[in-house]
């Protein structure tokens, strides 16, 4: 799918809602996933200005993925012991 990313309220958000048949099924607004905000954040360690260079190139592909809300370590990949309360993050694709 494709969207917009950028930040809003210092959270990574994905936008999107170009693509009809998905537009009712899915949400609007996405947080983007977890590891994409960590790879965002090493980024601005070796670079001045991520935050404009991302705004310079915002349309993004993604795929919408679910990951427990406590994502790390075992709480990768929805196999954890949580079960429920997944949220819904766009990952971008490389
Ligand atoms: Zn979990």
């Amino acid at each position: 799918m494709t969207g917009t990313l950028f930040k809003s309220k210092d959270k990574w958000i994905v936008i999107h809602g170009s693509d009809p048949d998905f537009s009712e099924v899915w949400p609007i607004e996405l947080p983007l996933h977890p590891e994409d905000v960590k790879s965002i954040q090493d980024q601005e360690l070796i670079f001045d200005n991520i935050e404009s260079r991302i705004a310079a190139f915002s349309k993004v592909e993604f795929n919408v993925v679910e990951e427990c809300p406590h994502y790390s370590g075992d709480h990768i990949d929805k196999d954890c012991s949580c079960k429920s309360g997944f949220i819904k993050y766009a990952k971008l694709k490389q």
